[in-house]
Protein backbone atom coordinates (compact mmCIF):
# COMPACT_ATOMS: atom_id res chain seq x y z
CA UNK A 1 0.00 0.00 0.00
CA UNK A 2 2.92 2.45 0.36
CA UNK A 3 3.67 2.55 -3.31
CA UNK A 4 2.69 6.07 -3.50
CA UNK A 5 4.48 8.30 -5.59
CA UNK A 6 6.66 10.73 -3.88
CA UNK A 7 9.32 11.41 -6.70
CA UNK A 8 8.11 14.98 -7.65
CA UNK A 9 7.90 15.99 -3.96
CA UNK A 10 11.20 14.71 -3.45
CA UNK A 11 12.54 16.67 -6.27
CA UNK A 12 10.81 19.83 -4.92
CA UNK A 13 12.16 19.45 -1.62
CA UNK A 14 15.59 19.15 -2.23
CA UNK A 15 15.60 22.01 -5.03
CA UNK A 16 13.57 23.93 -1.60
CA UNK A 17 16.61 22.35 0.58
CA UNK A 18 18.95 24.47 -1.61
CA UNK A 19 17.09 28.16 -0.69
CA UNK A 20 15.23 27.57 1.84
CA UNK A 21 16.29 26.54 5.36
CA UNK A 22 15.66 23.28 6.28
CA UNK A 23 13.16 23.38 2.84
CA UNK A 24 10.23 24.93 4.43
CA UNK A 25 8.73 28.15 5.39
CA UNK A 26 7.67 26.69 8.86
CA UNK A 27 9.48 23.81 10.64
CA UNK A 28 6.27 21.69 11.45
CA UNK A 29 5.93 21.48 7.51
CA UNK A 30 9.49 19.42 7.04
CA UNK A 31 8.15 15.74 8.52
CA UNK A 32 11.43 15.56 10.04
CA UNK A 33 9.45 14.00 13.66
CA UNK A 34 7.68 11.65 11.19
CA UNK A 35 11.09 10.66 9.15
CA UNK A 36 9.53 11.33 5.81
CA UNK A 37 10.32 14.01 3.83
CA UNK A 38 7.15 16.39 3.07
CA UNK A 39 4.56 16.18 0.37
CA UNK A 40 4.08 19.35 -1.80
CA UNK A 41 0.16 20.36 -2.35
CA UNK A 42 -0.91 21.86 -5.19
CA UNK A 43 -4.78 21.80 -4.99
CA UNK A 44 -7.57 21.55 -2.02
CA UNK A 45 -11.06 21.12 -2.00
CA UNK A 46 -13.73 20.33 0.54
CA UNK A 47 -11.60 17.64 3.01
CA UNK A 48 -9.40 16.85 0.79
CA UNK A 49 -5.80 17.70 -0.35
CA UNK A 50 -3.92 16.48 -3.72
CA UNK A 51 0.15 16.78 -3.89
CA UNK A 52 2.25 17.43 -6.82
CA UNK A 53 2.42 13.45 -7.58
CA UNK A 54 -0.81 13.09 -7.52
CA UNK A 55 -1.69 11.50 -4.62
CA UNK A 56 -5.00 12.01 -2.82
CA UNK A 57 -5.23 12.95 1.06
CA UNK A 58 -8.02 13.34 3.44
CA UNK A 59 -6.65 16.56 5.00
CA UNK A 60 -6.42 16.76 8.83
CA UNK A 61 -4.15 19.58 9.25
CA UNK A 62 -6.30 21.86 7.33
CA UNK A 63 -3.73 24.87 7.41
CA UNK A 64 -3.34 24.30 11.23
CA UNK A 65 -6.58 25.39 11.62
CA UNK A 66 -7.65 28.43 9.83
CA UNK A 67 -9.74 26.13 7.56
CA UNK A 68 -12.97 25.12 9.78
CA UNK A 69 -15.09 25.32 7.04
CA UNK A 70 -12.47 22.74 4.44
CA UNK A 71 -10.87 23.82 1.10
CA UNK A 72 -12.84 26.08 -1.15
CA UNK A 73 -15.59 27.09 0.64
CA UNK A 74 -18.13 28.62 -1.55
CA UNK A 75 -18.86 31.39 0.42
CA UNK A 76 -14.96 32.37 1.07
CA UNK A 77 -14.17 32.07 -2.19
CA UNK A 78 -16.97 33.90 -3.51
CA UNK A 79 -15.98 36.64 -1.28
CA UNK A 80 -12.52 36.77 -2.32
CA UNK A 81 -13.07 37.05 -5.61
CA UNK A 82 -15.49 40.07 -5.22
CA UNK A 83 -13.00 41.65 -3.05
CA UNK A 84 -10.02 40.56 -5.30
CA UNK A 85 -11.45 42.51 -8.12
CA UNK A 86 -11.42 45.94 -5.84
CA UNK A 87 -7.95 45.85 -5.38
CA UNK A 88 -6.15 43.94 -2.81
CA UNK A 89 -4.42 46.72 -0.43
CA UNK A 90 -4.78 50.51 0.38
CA UNK A 91 -3.17 51.14 3.33
CA UNK A 92 -6.17 53.35 3.93
CA UNK A 93 -9.40 52.21 6.52
CA UNK A 94 -11.78 49.56 4.27
CA UNK A 95 -15.41 48.86 5.85
CA UNK A 96 -14.35 45.28 6.14
CA UNK A 97 -11.81 46.20 8.91
CA UNK A 98 -14.79 47.65 11.05
CA UNK A 99 -17.26 45.02 10.34
CA UNK A 100 -14.96 42.43 11.14
CA UNK A 101 -14.11 44.17 14.75
CA UNK A 102 -17.27 44.35 14.86
CA UNK A 103 -18.46 40.82 14.58
CA UNK A 104 -15.51 39.88 16.56
CA UNK A 105 -16.33 41.89 19.45
CA UNK A 106 -20.08 40.88 19.35
CA UNK A 107 -18.86 37.31 19.44
CA UNK A 108 -16.61 37.52 22.57
CA UNK A 109 -18.12 38.61 25.37
CA UNK A 110 -14.54 39.75 26.90
CA UNK A 111 -14.04 42.00 23.85
CA UNK A 112 -15.26 45.47 23.57
CA UNK A 113 -12.29 47.15 21.10
CA UNK A 114 -10.02 44.93 18.43
CA UNK A 115 -6.61 45.88 16.85
CA UNK A 116 -6.34 43.47 13.13
CA UNK A 117 -2.52 42.26 12.71
CA UNK A 118 -1.13 39.69 10.69
CA UNK A 119 -0.59 36.90 12.30
CA UNK A 120 -1.13 34.91 15.84
CA UNK A 121 2.53 36.11 16.57
CA UNK A 122 1.83 39.64 15.96
CA UNK A 123 -1.18 39.32 18.03
CA UNK A 124 0.40 37.97 21.24
CA UNK A 125 3.55 39.92 20.82
CA UNK A 126 1.60 43.29 20.46
CA UNK A 127 -0.93 41.78 23.67
CA UNK A 128 2.17 41.35 25.80
CA UNK A 129 3.57 45.20 25.09
CA UNK A 130 0.24 46.57 25.99
CA UNK A 131 -0.35 44.79 28.97
CA UNK A 132 3.29 45.33 30.63
CA UNK A 133 2.59 49.24 29.71
CA UNK A 134 -0.98 48.66 31.34
CA UNK A 135 0.30 46.94 34.24
CA UNK A 136 3.36 48.64 34.62
CA UNK A 137 5.08 45.83 35.39
CA UNK A 138 7.58 43.47 33.35
CA UNK A 139 7.74 39.85 34.00
CA UNK A 140 4.56 37.64 32.06
CA UNK A 141 3.99 34.00 33.22
CA UNK A 142 3.03 31.77 30.41
CA UNK A 143 2.69 27.79 30.88
CA UNK A 144 4.96 24.80 29.19
CA UNK A 145 3.79 22.65 26.52
CA UNK A 146 1.46 26.31 25.46
CA UNK A 147 2.45 28.26 21.93
CA UNK A 148 2.16 31.59 21.17
CA UNK A 149 4.31 32.25 18.32
CA UNK A 150 7.90 32.89 17.93
CA UNK A 151 8.78 36.26 19.36
CA UNK A 152 11.35 36.27 21.87
CA UNK A 153 9.58 37.18 24.76
CA UNK A 154 7.35 33.96 24.23
CA UNK A 155 10.19 31.49 23.04
CA UNK A 156 11.35 30.27 26.77
CA UNK A 157 11.12 27.48 28.53
CA UNK A 158 11.32 26.40 32.27
CA UNK A 159 14.64 26.98 33.38
CA UNK A 160 15.52 23.44 35.25
CA UNK A 161 16.46 22.69 38.72
CA UNK A 162 16.89 25.84 41.01
CA UNK A 163 16.26 28.37 38.34
CA UNK A 164 12.56 30.12 38.40
CA UNK A 165 13.19 32.40 35.51
CA UNK A 166 12.87 31.31 32.07
CA UNK A 167 15.58 30.58 29.89
CA UNK A 168 15.54 30.75 25.71
CA UNK A 169 14.12 27.84 23.87
CA UNK A 170 15.95 29.28 20.75
CA UNK A 171 19.38 30.80 20.43
CA UNK A 172 19.36 34.45 19.30
CA UNK A 173 16.64 35.05 22.37
CA UNK A 174 18.74 37.25 25.16
CA UNK A 175 18.79 35.62 28.52
CA UNK A 176 18.23 39.41 30.09
CA UNK A 177 14.77 38.97 28.23
CA UNK A 178 14.14 35.29 29.13
CA UNK A 179 14.41 36.26 32.83
CA UNK A 180 11.06 38.17 32.49
CA UNK A 181 9.31 35.40 31.27
CA UNK A 182 8.16 32.75 34.01
CA UNK A 183 6.81 29.36 33.06
CA UNK A 184 4.37 27.38 35.09
CA UNK A 185 2.72 23.79 34.82
CA UNK A 186 -0.68 23.37 32.91
CA UNK A 187 -3.42 22.96 34.68
CA UNK A 188 -1.27 22.92 38.32
CA UNK A 189 -2.90 26.24 40.08
CA UNK A 190 -1.31 25.88 43.17
CA UNK A 191 2.02 25.97 41.44
CA UNK A 192 1.09 29.24 39.86
CA UNK A 193 -0.12 30.69 42.72
CA UNK A 194 3.36 29.83 44.58
CA UNK A 195 5.17 31.67 40.89
CA UNK A 196 3.08 34.54 41.65
CA UNK A 197 3.31 34.87 45.08
CA UNK A 198 7.75 34.62 44.45
CA UNK A 199 6.87 38.01 42.47
CA UNK A 200 5.91 40.18 44.83
CA UNK A 201 2.90 40.53 47.13
CA UNK A 202 -1.00 40.43 45.82
CA UNK A 203 -2.98 42.94 45.56
CA UNK A 204 -4.60 43.02 48.55
CA UNK A 205 -1.55 43.21 50.68
CA UNK A 206 -0.55 46.69 51.19
CA UNK A 207 -3.87 49.61 51.55
CA UNK A 208 -3.70 52.08 48.72
CA UNK A 209 -1.51 49.72 46.77
CA UNK A 210 -1.76 50.38 43.03
CA UNK A 211 -2.64 47.47 40.43
CA UNK A 212 -2.62 49.65 37.79
CA UNK A 213 -5.44 47.98 36.88
CA UNK A 214 -8.16 50.51 38.04
CA UNK A 215 -5.64 53.38 37.43
CA UNK A 216 -4.40 52.42 33.84
CA UNK A 217 -1.26 54.66 33.05
CA UNK A 218 -0.64 56.02 36.85
CA UNK A 219 2.79 56.01 38.02
CA UNK A 220 3.82 53.82 40.87
CA UNK A 221 3.44 49.94 40.81
CA UNK A 222 5.95 49.39 38.07
CA UNK A 223 8.24 46.83 38.01
CA UNK A 224 11.14 46.99 40.81
CA UNK A 225 8.35 49.28 42.64
CA UNK A 226 8.84 48.88 46.29
CA UNK A 227 5.63 47.06 46.94
CA UNK A 228 3.14 44.46 45.01
CA UNK A 229 3.54 41.88 42.15
CA UNK A 230 5.91 42.14 39.13
CA UNK A 231 3.62 39.93 37.00
CA UNK A 232 2.21 42.08 34.46
CA UNK A 233 0.35 39.09 32.82
CA UNK A 234 -0.44 36.01 32.14
CA UNK A 235 -0.85 34.37 29.07
CA UNK A 236 -2.56 30.94 28.08
CA UNK A 237 -3.99 29.16 25.89
CA UNK A 238 -7.57 27.70 27.19
CA UNK A 239 -7.64 24.97 25.71
CA UNK A 240 -4.10 24.28 24.59
CA UNK A 241 -3.31 23.04 21.05
CA UNK A 242 0.43 23.16 20.78
CA UNK A 243 1.24 20.29 22.69
CA UNK A 244 -1.05 18.09 21.39
CA UNK A 245 -4.39 18.49 22.35
CA UNK A 246 -4.56 18.89 26.50
CA UNK A 247 -7.80 20.34 28.22
CA UNK A 248 -8.17 22.75 31.00
CA UNK A 249 -9.23 20.64 34.02
CA UNK A 250 -12.44 21.95 36.01
CA UNK A 251 -11.33 24.99 37.91
CA UNK A 252 -8.40 25.59 36.26
CA UNK A 253 -9.53 28.67 34.43
CA UNK A 254 -11.28 29.86 37.08
CA UNK A 255 -8.01 29.66 39.08
CA UNK A 256 -5.84 31.51 37.21
CA UNK A 257 -8.58 34.53 36.37
CA UNK A 258 -8.91 34.51 40.41
CA UNK A 259 -4.86 34.53 40.88
CA UNK A 260 -4.55 37.29 38.14
CA UNK A 261 -7.31 39.77 40.49
CA UNK A 262 -5.37 38.43 43.66
CA UNK A 263 -2.00 40.32 41.95
CA UNK A 264 -3.40 42.87 40.02
CA UNK A 265 -2.03 41.15 36.50
CA UNK A 266 -4.12 40.82 33.44
CA UNK A 267 -5.30 37.32 31.79
CA UNK A 268 -4.34 37.00 28.66
CA UNK A 269 -6.00 34.03 26.26
CA UNK A 270 -4.53 33.08 23.32
CA UNK A 271 -7.36 31.78 21.85
CA UNK A 272 -5.85 31.87 17.88
CA UNK A 273 -7.02 28.09 17.96
CA UNK A 274 -9.69 28.22 20.29
CA UNK A 275 -11.32 31.00 18.84
CA UNK A 276 -14.27 30.56 16.53
CA UNK A 277 -13.14 27.41 16.49
CA UNK A 278 -14.84 25.98 20.31
CA UNK A 279 -17.85 27.63 19.60
CA UNK A 280 -18.47 31.11 17.80
CA UNK A 281 -17.63 32.56 21.41
CA UNK A 282 -14.35 31.16 22.00
CA UNK A 283 -13.11 28.77 24.27
CA UNK A 284 -14.30 32.25 27.20
CA UNK A 285 -17.56 31.35 25.96
CA UNK A 286 -17.23 27.92 26.46
CA UNK A 287 -16.16 27.80 29.82
CA UNK A 288 -17.26 31.22 31.32
CA UNK A 289 -14.15 32.66 32.05
CA UNK A 290 -13.47 36.08 30.67
CA UNK A 291 -9.87 37.08 30.22
CA UNK A 292 -9.03 41.06 30.11
CA UNK A 293 -7.40 40.40 26.48
CA UNK A 294 -7.73 37.75 23.48
CA UNK A 295 -5.30 36.68 21.02
CA UNK A 296 -6.67 35.47 17.90
CA UNK A 297 -5.99 34.36 14.08
CA UNK A 298 -6.20 31.52 12.26
CA UNK A 299 -9.82 31.71 11.37
CA UNK A 300 -10.64 35.07 11.61
CA UNK A 301 -8.41 35.42 8.34
CA UNK A 302 -10.76 32.91 6.53
CA UNK A 303 -7.37 31.13 4.95
CA UNK A 304 -5.32 33.89 4.54
CA UNK A 305 -2.79 35.62 7.15
CA UNK A 306 -4.81 37.65 10.05
CA UNK A 307 -4.45 38.03 13.59
CA UNK A 308 -6.46 40.39 15.74
CA UNK A 309 -6.18 41.14 19.88
CA UNK A 310 -8.80 43.06 21.64
CA UNK A 311 -10.29 43.12 25.07
CA UNK A 312 -11.03 45.52 27.78
CA UNK A 313 -11.71 49.33 26.00
CA UNK A 314 -9.36 51.11 29.45
CA UNK A 315 -6.79 48.42 28.27
CA UNK A 316 -7.24 49.01 24.70
CA UNK A 317 -7.94 52.80 24.39
CA UNK A 318 -3.38 52.35 25.68
CA UNK A 319 -2.65 51.47 21.76
CA UNK A 320 -1.41 54.15 19.23
CA UNK A 321 -2.62 56.56 17.81
CA UNK A 322 -5.14 56.85 20.78
CA UNK A 323 -2.87 55.92 23.56
CA UNK A 324 0.84 56.01 23.49
CA UNK A 325 1.78 52.46 23.12
CA UNK A 326 2.80 52.02 19.87
CA UNK A 327 1.73 49.13 17.10
CA UNK A 328 1.40 49.45 13.48
CA UNK A 329 1.11 47.25 10.30
CA UNK A 330 1.53 48.29 6.57
CA UNK A 331 -0.98 45.28 5.91
CA UNK A 332 -3.05 45.10 8.87
CA UNK A 333 -6.60 44.88 8.14
CA UNK A 334 -6.13 43.14 4.62
CA UNK A 335 -9.23 43.58 2.39
CA UNK A 336 -8.95 40.32 0.84
CA UNK A 337 -7.98 38.40 4.50
CA UNK A 338 -11.03 40.81 5.86
CA UNK A 339 -13.67 39.57 3.40
CA UNK A 340 -12.28 35.98 3.63
CA UNK A 341 -12.80 36.54 7.50
CA UNK A 342 -16.03 37.81 7.42
CA UNK A 343 -17.39 34.94 5.08
CA UNK A 344 -15.78 32.64 7.28
CA UNK A 345 -17.54 33.66 10.34
CA UNK A 346 -20.75 34.69 8.49
CA UNK A 347 -20.81 30.65 7.71
CA UNK A 348 -20.09 29.84 11.17
CA UNK A 349 -23.15 31.32 12.62
CA UNK A 350 -25.52 28.51 10.95
CA UNK A 351 -27.93 26.41 13.34
CA UNK A 352 -25.99 23.70 15.03
CA UNK A 353 -22.73 24.40 12.99
CA UNK A 354 -20.67 23.42 16.06
CA UNK A 355 -23.02 20.67 17.67
CA UNK A 356 -22.41 18.97 14.04
CA UNK A 357 -18.47 19.24 14.02
CA UNK A 358 -18.55 17.99 17.38
CA UNK A 359 -20.17 15.15 16.95
CA UNK A 360 -17.91 14.28 13.94
CA UNK A 361 -15.07 14.57 15.90
CA UNK A 362 -16.25 12.35 18.88
CA UNK A 363 -17.12 9.82 16.54
CA UNK A 364 -13.46 9.65 15.11
CA UNK A 365 -12.55 9.66 18.86
CA UNK A 366 -14.45 6.87 19.49
CA UNK A 367 -13.77 5.00 16.07
CA UNK A 368 -9.73 5.51 17.62
CA UNK A 369 -10.30 3.99 20.76
CA UNK A 370 -11.95 0.89 19.90
CA UNK A 371 -9.18 0.34 17.07
CA UNK A 372 -6.42 1.24 19.34
CA UNK A 373 -8.05 -0.62 22.58
CA UNK A 374 -8.84 -4.13 19.42
CA UNK A 375 -5.07 -3.76 18.54
CA UNK A 376 -3.83 -3.32 22.34
CA UNK A 377 -2.06 -0.15 21.87
CA UNK A 378 -2.24 2.42 24.59
CA UNK A 379 -3.38 5.92 24.05
CA UNK A 380 -4.99 8.61 25.46
CA UNK A 381 -7.25 10.32 23.07
CA UNK A 382 -7.98 14.08 24.23
CA UNK A 383 -10.88 15.89 22.12
CA UNK A 384 -12.90 18.90 22.36
CA UNK A 385 -14.98 20.57 19.65
CA UNK A 386 -13.30 19.68 16.28
CA UNK A 387 -10.08 19.01 17.93
CA UNK A 388 -8.23 15.79 19.01
CA UNK A 389 -4.88 14.43 19.87
CA UNK A 390 -4.04 10.72 20.23
CA UNK A 391 -1.32 10.35 22.48
CA UNK A 392 0.87 6.88 21.91
CA UNK A 393 1.57 6.45 26.11
CA UNK A 394 5.04 4.60 27.05
CA UNK A 395 4.73 1.50 27.51
CA UNK A 396 5.69 2.88 31.26
CA UNK A 397 1.83 4.64 31.63
CA UNK A 398 2.54 4.62 35.21
CA UNK A 399 4.41 8.12 34.42
CA UNK A 400 1.18 9.19 32.50
CA UNK A 401 -1.34 9.44 35.49
CA UNK A 402 -2.63 6.09 34.59
CA UNK A 403 -2.71 7.79 31.33
CA UNK A 404 -3.84 10.65 31.74
CA UNK A 405 -2.35 13.34 29.42
CA UNK A 406 -2.71 16.96 31.41
CA UNK A 407 -0.11 18.66 30.86
CA UNK A 408 3.49 19.30 29.39
CA UNK A 409 5.47 16.62 31.18
CA UNK A 410 2.53 14.02 30.21
CA UNK A 411 2.10 14.76 27.01
CA UNK A 412 6.24 14.71 26.31
CA UNK A 413 6.66 11.32 27.47
CA UNK A 414 4.54 10.03 24.13
CA UNK A 415 5.94 7.63 22.51
CA UNK A 416 6.85 9.61 19.53
CA UNK A 417 8.39 7.13 17.44
CA UNK A 418 4.84 4.89 17.73
CA UNK A 419 3.38 8.33 16.55
CA UNK A 420 5.50 8.32 13.36
CA UNK A 421 4.96 4.52 12.34
CA UNK A 422 1.10 5.33 12.61
CA UNK A 423 1.72 8.62 10.65
CA UNK A 424 3.10 6.59 7.89
CA UNK A 425 1.14 4.16 8.19
CA UNK A 426 -1.82 6.05 7.97
CA UNK A 427 -0.78 8.44 5.11
CA UNK A 428 -0.18 5.60 3.06
CA UNK A 429 -3.68 5.03 3.50
CA UNK A 430 -4.67 8.54 2.26
CA UNK A 431 -4.84 10.39 5.40
CA UNK A 432 -3.01 13.34 6.37
CA UNK A 433 -2.45 13.95 9.74
CA UNK A 434 -0.46 16.41 11.60
CA UNK A 435 3.22 15.37 11.11
CA UNK A 436 3.73 15.55 15.06
CA UNK A 437 2.56 13.98 18.30
CA UNK A 438 2.70 16.97 19.19
CA UNK A 439 0.03 19.00 17.47
CA UNK A 440 -3.69 18.46 17.22
CA UNK A 441 -5.52 17.33 14.41
CA UNK A 442 -8.22 19.62 13.06
CA UNK A 443 -11.95 18.28 11.82
CA UNK A 444 -13.61 20.99 9.23
CA UNK A 445 -17.08 20.81 8.25
CA UNK A 446 -16.23 19.33 4.52
CA UNK A 447 -14.99 16.31 6.52
CA UNK A 448 -18.21 14.04 5.66
CA UNK A 449 -19.31 10.67 7.53
CA UNK A 450 -18.04 8.68 4.20
CA UNK A 451 -14.64 10.35 4.84
CA UNK A 452 -14.34 9.96 8.60
CA UNK A 453 -15.24 6.30 8.39
CA UNK A 454 -12.39 5.89 5.59
CA UNK A 455 -9.99 7.23 8.28
CA UNK A 456 -11.28 5.17 10.97
CA UNK A 457 -11.11 2.06 8.90
CA UNK A 458 -7.12 3.04 7.94
CA UNK A 459 -6.60 4.14 11.84
CA UNK A 460 -7.91 0.12 12.72
CA UNK A 461 -5.12 -0.74 9.97
CA UNK A 462 -2.29 1.25 11.21
CA UNK A 463 -2.86 0.46 14.92
CA UNK A 464 -2.71 -3.13 14.34
CA UNK A 465 0.73 -4.59 14.37
CA UNK A 466 2.11 -1.00 15.68
C1 LIG B 1 -0.67 29.28 15.59
C2 LIG B 1 -0.65 29.87 16.92
C3 LIG B 1 -0.01 31.11 17.19
C4 LIG B 1 0.83 31.81 16.16
O1 LIG B 1 0.09 32.22 15.07
P1 LIG B 1 0.89 32.54 13.69
O2 LIG B 1 -0.16 33.08 12.80
O3 LIG B 1 1.45 31.24 13.25
O4 LIG B 1 1.94 33.53 14.03
C5 LIG B 1 -0.15 31.67 18.42
N1 LIG B 1 -0.85 31.05 19.40
C6 LIG B 1 -1.46 29.87 19.18
C7 LIG B 1 -2.24 29.24 20.28
C8 LIG B 1 -1.35 29.23 17.96
O5 LIG B 1 -1.90 28.03 17.78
Amino acid sequence: MSAANTGVSEELFARACGVIPGGVNSPVRAFASVGLTPRFITRGEGCLVWDEDGNEYIDYVCSWGPLILGHRHSGVEGALREALLKGTTFGASTRGEVEMAEKIAAALPSVEMVRLVNSGTEATMSALRLARAFTERNKIIKFAGCYHGHHDSLLIKAGSGALTFGVPSSPGVPEDLAKNTLTAVYNDLAGLEALMAQEGPGVGFEAGFETGLETGSEAGSGAGGPVGSQVAAVIVEPVAGNMGLVLPEPGFLEGVRRLCDDYGALLIFDEVISGFRLGYGGAQSAYGVMPDLTCLGKIIGGGLPVGAYGGKREIMEMISPQGPVYQAGTLSGNPLAVAAGLAMLEALRAEGFYEALAEKTAVLADGWRQGAQAAGVPVCINQIGSLMTCFFLPADAAINEGGRVRDFLTASSADTERYARFFRRMLDQGVYLPPSQFEALFVSAAHDEAALQRTVDAAYEAFRGL
